[in-house]
């Protein structure tokens, strides 16, 4: 391909919206343009590289045993109603309607729509197991899209949906998938990580996340350096931590004024203490159920932890009114001294943190008033102490005790062990060998094409640009000819050499364009293909070309001559 005659619109300066450093230089080399909050376009540099990732995934969805299908992206209401998610999914979920008024949704996933394509066929356990996948347009209407494509409203995805007849076949997929997900992100060439990640409400299912390891990645990961656990933070189990608490330090609990102090730190700080001996109070809402959560002032609630324990589907934050009417205080007030002998029916769960507060701070019951001296042990009845919080510094492994190391990571994939709830949920079902129904059991499988390229930018790139893995790489080696149309030397040697590359199976990207040599490099550069070739005036007078490796600093001069064994060379 030549330069001059491709559509390349590179750019010195990456818009001000563009907010990391993947989109900043995907935007800058020609791979993207941002059409509005988080749509974007593939120019053809850029989708050369989606499709790179995309064969890979293909080719080990197939190795796996997975087949290939195509679904559309418009979804009938109906199916989401059986599910129940057309009221659940919440405003990611983008609805539309027909002219005739009939209801649909643009596909975020498609675990309705492939549930109701198995159903209508497959009726016997003798048509089971079964893997299918697709590559599609997915639109989540992410409340803060960011980072160009990497958490954009439209984006691609490799979806995949396994149907089982039993635990062992179902498990069976599941490694299956986590394999095929292991040979995929090496043959990307991350460097990555499968970590245990959050199921939500689902009892009985396992999940692993798959995380490319990259300083800027939006998820933070709790990476056990003893034994070999690894988990997202909001997952990371934490072992308790051992107190020993002297009821003679008891003080008496005493009340404080704390007028126009509304965050943990504006009470620590007026009281002088930590913010470790604040006890906060959060009343949620599970399934309509009201329940009181306490976690320490200096750590933060983990939401999908308090879910899984009360294995609830909907966790919210209660409304104004059922925050009073449960502690009897005014909002942002409440304290736990106390609270279940006035209201005896409340079920009140503390992170094990909480058990270690000594003469800690809670909330009066008052407005601007807060007590000092609680002692849990003394003046809070729970219903249990249990993990709560999200893992940060300092917390130890649940599995072996060791501390936790922390590390950023980028999500690519994510495997799903999805048991039944939505092949019973829709009513698809097979027969077994005694003609008893049983639905589906299921598991289903992402991977965000558009995100994977993203994130190898993340972690491969300089100063200068991006620097591609080879094998995700738009073209094999960058071609610089200077003084292509000048002089006819070089003309011949280029296209010589271009002609030998591509009859070796590498493909070229040929700048000829009539510009300042330093602008070439600089673009050379910019879009980071693996190897480059410099053929000028100067070096056809020698006889020679330049090689340099993208990775690498200095460039070295080889003879024309030797082309055929440098091309031998570049392919090993
Ligand atoms: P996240 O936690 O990042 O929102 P998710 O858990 O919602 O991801 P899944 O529903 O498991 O994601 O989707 C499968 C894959 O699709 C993810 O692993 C990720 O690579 C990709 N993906 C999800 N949301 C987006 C998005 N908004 N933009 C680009 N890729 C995405
Ligand atoms: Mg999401």
């Amino acid at each position: 391909m030549k330069l001059s005659q491709y559509y390349v619109p590179t750019l010195k300066e990456a818009p001000k919206d563009a907010d990391n450093l993947s989109a900043q230089l995907m935007i800058r080399a020609g791979l993207i343009r941002k059409l509005g909050s988080g749509l974007y376009e593939w120019l053809p540099l850029g989708l050369r590289v989606l499709k790179k990732v995309e064969n890979i995934v293909r080719e080990e969805m197939d190795r796996a045993g997975a087949h290939e299908i195509w679904m559309p992206i418009i979804q009938p209401k109906e199916l989401w109603e059986e599910s129940g998610r057309w009221a659940h999914f919440g405003d990611q979920l983008l609805k539309l309607e027909d002219r005739k008024g009939a209801g649909f949704c643009v596909s975020p996933t498609a675990e309705e729509e492939v549930t109701d394509l198995l159903r209508k066929d497959v009726s016997s356990y003798k048509q089971l197991p079964v893997c299918l996948y697709q590559f599609a347009t997915k639109f989540r209407d992410e409340i803060r899209p960011r980072f160009g494509v990497m958490r954009a409203r439209e984006f691609y995805m490799k979806d995949a949906y396994s149907f089982a007849a039993t635990d062992e076949q179902a498990n069976d997929w599941y490694k299956r998938m986590y394999d095929a997900y292991t040979r995929i992100f090496t043959r990307c060439g991350f460097q990555f990580r499968a970590v245990e990640a959050d199921t939500g409400s689902i009892g009985g299912s396992f999940s692993n996340e798959f995380m490319v390891l990259a300083q800027n990645g939006e998820d933070l990961l709790a990476v056990c350096p003893a034994c070999s656990y690894a988990a997202n933070t909001e997952k990371a189990e934490i072992k308790a931590p051992q107190y020993t608490i002297n009821p003679a330090d008891f003080q008496p609990m005493e009340k404080r004024p704390t007028p126009q102090a509304y965050t943990v730190e504006d009470v620590a700080k007026l009281l002088n203490v930590g913010t470790d001996k604040l006890i906060k109070l959060l009343v949620f809402t599970a399934d309509g159920e009201p329940v009181v959560a306490l976690v320490r002032g200096d750590h933060e609630l983990n939401e999908p932890k308090l879910r899984t324990l009360l294995k609830c589907t909907e966790l919210e934050k209660a409304s104004e009114e059922v925050y009073t009417q449960v502690t009897g205080s005014p909002v942002g007030f409440a304290g736990p001294q106390g609270l279940k002998e006035r209201n005896p029916k409340i079920k009140i769960f503390a992170d094990n943190y909480v058990k270690g507060v000594v003469n800690g701070v809670a909330g009066g019951n008052e407005v601007d008033v807060h007590v000092i001296n609680v002692n849990p042990s003394r003046d809070i009845t729970v219903d249990a102490y249990c993990d709560l919080k999200v893992a940060t510094e300092g917390d130890c492994c649940a599995k072996c005790g060791e501390k936790f190391t922390f590390t950023r990571g980028i999500e690519v994939g994510h495997v799903f062990k999805l048991g039944t709830k939505y092949s019973s949920a829709m009513k698809a079902e097979f027969l077994d060998e005694k003609q008893t129904a049983h639905p589906f059991i299921m598991g289903c499988y992402g991977i965000g094409i558009s995100r994977v390229v993203a994130a190898a930018i993340e972690q491969s790139h300089d100063e200068h640009g991006i620097i591609w893995p080879a094998p995700m790489a738009p073209f094999d080696v960058a071609l610089v000819a200077i003084d292509y149309d000048t002089n006819p030397e070089v003309q011949k040697a280029a296209d010589e050499m271009t002609a030998k590359l591509q009859a070796a199976g590498l493909s070229v990207l040929m700048d000829e364009r009539d510009e300042r040599p330093g602008v070439k490099f600089k673009d050379a550069d910019l879009m980071g293909l693996p190897h480059r070739v410099v053929i000028s005036s100067r070096t056809v007078k020698d006889g020679q070309f330049e090689y340099k490796k993208r990775s690498e600093k200095d460039a070295v001069r080889k003879d024309l001559a030797q082309a055929d064994a440098f091309i031998a060379e570049l392919k090993k």
